[in-house]
């Protein structure tokens, strides 16, 4: 798939944040297994630096999970490339994030072309999520709710990612897949978990493999302001 990169030059920021220090994070990434250049393009495109605090930009290029406020955090540089590698393989146009979180991932997705929906049960990094996007020209579609239930208005979708950990898959969003589509999702008690991806063939089967040991924050019920 050729991506296509929908940032606008002039809201991504230079300086500490230079494209050199982007360099070594792909250079990182590359190192630690990541091979699918349009994921490591899409990582040197998204300025992840607007998506943390100020005080915390410094450190926006390290391979790392970094506070975002409410307890919550953006993930690790390398778990968003994994899981936007593991989705590309069914080369989706239309996926669903649960998790909005800072919205770093769903901007990863948006830069690489494709129709993103996603879904934040936290009103204020919602908001806050919702500013970047327009900020960077990104048209995703975003929803203030329980991303339990997925979305099903605009069901079904070829790809669905969820960024939170439950000890099982949910399977409202399972029901919520196009045929042949996936479902990536951590999968495990509240310290650690195996990322797994769900596949939905065409004759109605599925299959499951688990791609990696990753630590998520919990998918919890409800929602907050
Ligand atoms: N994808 C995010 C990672 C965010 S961390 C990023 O790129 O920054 C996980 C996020 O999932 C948190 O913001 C948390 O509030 C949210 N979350 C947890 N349970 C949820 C649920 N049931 N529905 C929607 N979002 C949920």
């Amino acid at each position: 798939m050729t991506p296509r990169l929908r940032l606008q030059p002039e809201a991504v920021g230079v300086g500490m944040t230079s494209q050199r220090v982007r360099d070594r994070l792909v250079q990182r990434l590359r190192e630690a297994g990541i091979a699918d250049e349009n994921v490591l393009n899409a990582i040197r495109t998204v300025p992840r630096h607007l998506f943390v605090d100020e005080a915390l930009a410094t450190r926006a290029y390290e391979d790392t999970a970094l506070p975002i406020g409410h307890g919550q955090t953006i993930s690790q540089p390398w778990v968003v490339a994994r899981m936007t590698e593991a989705l590309l393989q069914g080369a989706p146009r239309k996926v669903l994030e649960i998790g909005t979180g800072s919205g770093y991932q769903a901007a990863v997705l948006a830069a690489l072309g494709l129709e993103v929906y996603t879904v934040e049960r936290i009103g204020d990094l919602l908001r806050q999520a919702r500013k970047r996007f327009r900020h960077l020209g990104m048209n995703v579609r975003s929803k203030h709710d329980d991303g339990r239930v997925g979305w099903p208005e605009h069901a079904p979708y070829d790809a669905i990612i969820v960024t939170a950990a439950a000890p099982a898959l949910v399977e409202a969003l399972v029901g919520q897949l196009a045929e042949g589509g996936s479902l990536i999702a951590p999968v495990g008690g509240a310290s650690a978990q195996s990322l797994v991806k769900l596949t939905r063939r065409g004759d109605g089967g599925i299959d499951e493999a688990t791609l990696a040991p990753v630590v998520f924050v919990p998918l919890l019920s409800g929602t907050l302001d």
